[in-house]
């Protein structure tokens, strides 16, 4: 056999998962406790499933502190349906939701608002390239919006909101699908989170959306009943077949979330390992140039640039070699960056930190 050896792996999404959950679904694998079946092939009515599903629930209220008047939904179709199906469920006519336009994925749940109705750019940073995030004084909105939405973490940029705007009677939404999870938040001031599972939570396949039910309830009723957010609230998003393996996976990425110390945990790592790696760029005399303005940047995602391509080109290849995956930057700004999900271990950080340490010493 040959060996299989896994590499330390800081892709952006999908993203690593901690050891010990591939174990444990691997253990699990065939047979399902007493089940007698994997868990990919019971019925999602089945008892069995039935648990799983609640446990799921259950755990991510527990870690994010949701208060009882929010649902917690599992969905389909990644955050990107997400950026159709919120103003689809809220943005009726004669309304106008305001959107603050900070990266890509900003831009996309903007670009898919339009289509539906009134928008408004609350404020964007595109002119500064992305590099930063606007301050709360710079947002334009106005209490009339349907909404007002933010993205929490931006992936590819590599810029990541501390606070957030206390928008009062205005919902605030938010695009949370980098850095859920990796920090406590007040779910209180959100009207709707919604969160791809693939980077902090667990396999691609689901995505958790989390609203308040009062205003879930307000949704539009004229469109299909899998684009709308009460149905899947009523239904326990049971409404149809859900990914129940994927959920299963997010389950088992939440009971160990639990067992490190919760959220908080999460947090103080976030923060011990991105430091590791900002540290390394801030003393490398400009041999390694940070994207994001330092104000603005995220504890989940760390970018930066070489000073030539090739000299990009070649660090990237000698960290492949050395056993270091998924550090090139998207396809859309290239660069480096270096992924600090919950699953990313300090060991693996450093183990970089000083591979860019010595490849800067050598290359400078
Ligand atoms: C990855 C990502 C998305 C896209 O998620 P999909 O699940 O692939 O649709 C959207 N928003 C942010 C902030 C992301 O990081």
């Amino acid at each position: 056999m040959t060996e299989r050896r896994r590499v330390d792996n800081f892709g952006a999404g999908p993203a690593a998962l901690p050891l010990e959950v591939l174990e444990q679904a691997q253990a699990e694998f065939v047979v399902y406790k007493d089940a007698g079946m994997s868990v990919m092939e019971m019925s999602h009515r089945s008892k069995a499933y039935e648990e799983i599903h609640q446990r799921a629930e259950a755990l991510l209220r527990e870690l994010l502190a949701v208060p009882d008047d929010y649902a917690v939904l599992f969905l389909q179709g990644g955050a990107s349906l997400q950026f159709g199906m919120v103003p689809l469920n809220f943005l009726t006519a004669g309304r106008r939701a305001s959107y603050v336009l900070t990266g890509h994925f900003a831009e996309k749940a903007y670009e898919d608002a339009k289509v539906v109705g009134e928008v408004h750019v609350a404020a964007s940073t595109k002119d500064d390239g992305y590099r930063r995030l606007p301050s709360v004084e710079e947002l334009q909105w106005d209490e009339a919006d349907a909404y007002l939405h933010i993205t929490s973490n931006n992936t590819i940029f590599g810029t990541q909101w501390r606070s957030f705007p206390d928008t009062g009677r205005v919902p605030l939404v938010a695009d949370m699908s980098s850095d859920i999870l990796s920090r406590p938040i007040d779910v209180a001031k959100f009207g709707l989170i919604y969160a791809g599972a693939q980077k902090n939570l667990g396999p691609s396949g689901v995505t958790v959306v989390i609203a308040r039910q009062a205003w879930l309830e307000t949704c539009r009723k004229d469109i299909p009943k899998m684009l709308r957010y009460d149905v899947h609230a009523k239904n326990r998003s049971l409404y149809n077949t859900p990914p129940t393996f994927s959920i299963y996976m997010m389950g088992l990425v939440l009971a160990w979330v639990k067992a490190q110390g919760g959220v908080t945990e999460m947090a103080r790592r976030a923060e011990e390992k991105s430091a590791r790696i900002y540290g390394v760029i801030d003393e490398s005399d400009g041999f390694y140039l940070g994207y994001a303005d330092p104000g603005s940047r995220s504890r989940m995602n760390v970018t930066f640039r070489l000073r030539t391509p090739e000299l990009e080109q070649a660090f990237l290849a000698a960290a492949k070699d050395a056993g270091f995956v998924g550090l090139n930057g998207h396809r859309s700004v290239g660069g480096c960056r270096v992924s600090l999900y919950n699953a990313v271990t300090l060991e693996a950080t450093e183990r970089l930190a000083e591979f860019m340490r010595d490849f800067a010493r050598k290359n400078g």
